[in-house]
């Protein structure tokens, strides 16, 4: 499933793509689930980020499990209301995401969208026509890790949200980068990737 901000998409140069978890990268996790605007908060320094990606010419989509709606805890309705809070946040701060994919099952569905799975991330490469090999896939958990492997793209793991405790835990792809938050690893992808 899939949600635009905008459906002009420029079709004649390959874009460069970042793709973001949501929960515990862009905005504060909770164990019980971000079930209403309300309890969306952004991580400090993250919005501002997102809007130096934006300014360096680069798309950002989100993939999210949202499994809370599988639950029967928050619905569509409420999912949507959620995200324009975030788009409206992300706006004031100069920054956009340019498209938002969820999956709302729980991982009893045994859908093919659920991170691990990578279905979410080649659905991103695929609405912005980029190939994932070189696309960063920044996440707080192992499961976003393993979906970026899977796809091919690159793993970046920040340690915000559940971060820590994923560090801690291992078991993540040798490939991965590590960073504070999203701050630091924007840093560190704007400086090794020059402008087109
Ligand atoms: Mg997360
Ligand atoms: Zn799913």
């Amino acid at each position: 499933m899939v949600q635009f901000a905008n459906e002009t998409v420029a079709p004649t140069r390959a874009a460069r793509l970042v793709i973001l978890d949501r929960d515990g990268v862009i905005n504060h996790d909770s164990d019980q689930f971000i079930k209403s605007p309300e309890e969306w908060h952004p991580i400090p320094g993250s919005l501002e980020a997102i809007a130096r990606l934006s300014h360096a010419g680069f798309r950002v989509a989100v993939c999210t499990n949202q499994s809370g709606i599988g639950r029967g805890l928050f619905d569509m309705a409420t999912l949507n209301a959620i995200h324009n809070r975030m788009h409206r946040a992300l706006a004031l701060a100069g920054g956009r995401i340019d498209a938002v994919f969820f999956c709302p099952h729980t991982a009893d569905a045994r859908c093919e969208c659920r991170k691990p799975q990578p279905a979410m991330l080649f659905e991103a490469g695929r609405r912005f026509g980029v190939d994932l090999a070189a696309v960063p896939c920044v996440g707080d958990s192992l499961r976003d890790l393993l979906a970026a492997e899977a796809a091919g793209a690159r793993p970046i793991l920040v340690l915000t949200g559940k971060g820590e405790k994923t560090l801690r835990d291992g078991g993540f792809p040798k490939a991965t980068a590590i960073y504070p938050d999203l701050a630091f690893a924007t840093s560190a992808l704007l400086a090794d990737d020059p402008a087109p």
